[in-house]
């Protein structure tokens, strides 16, 4: 029986998240109730997942009909985020290629490389994951 390669591995690690803030992230704009913390930036090989970031929707924030907190933005990567919260739903609209959906917690979205896109926390309270699946250049 063939066994499957296996490469070398490597030592386990820890990156503690990072407070940043929304105004800074390329794509995204500052409002009250919503905290980013930057969990890791080149922390696996070339190639996997890049970068990851958590915002925190606290009860803090008050939704809007409008589009706030992110601006429309393209990734040469795909981008895959996780909308989670323990108590009750968390709701994001997104505007993908120009059309728009509502998702609720819980729920996982794929973004593929090159979709223009934007979202916005709409209702609810708790934690939007977003990872970027290899390395990446804002655009
Ligand atoms: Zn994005």
């Amino acid at each position: 029986m063939n066994m499957p390669k296996t490469e070398p591995r490597a030592g386990w690690r820890i990156a503690p998240g990072v407070p940043e803030s929304l105004e800074n992230v390329p794509g995204h704009a500052a409002v009250a109730g919503i905290a980013r913390f930057r969990l890791f930036d080149g922390f696996f090989p070339p190639g996997e997942i890049s970068h990851c970031a958590v915002h925190v929707v606290s009860e803090r924030f008050t939704p809007s009909d409008g589009w706030r907190y992110t601006h429309p933005h393209v990734h040469d990567c795909g981008e895959v985020n996780f909308i989670l919260s323990d108590s009750g739903v968390l709701r994001f609209r997104y505007e993908v290629d120009g059309s728009t959906r509502i998702v609720e917690s819980p729920s996982t979205v794929f973004l593929p490389a090159g979709t223009t896109h934007r979202m916005e926390a709409i209702g609810g309270t708790g934690l939007f994951l977003c990872m970027h699946l290899r390395e990446r250049t804002p655009r």
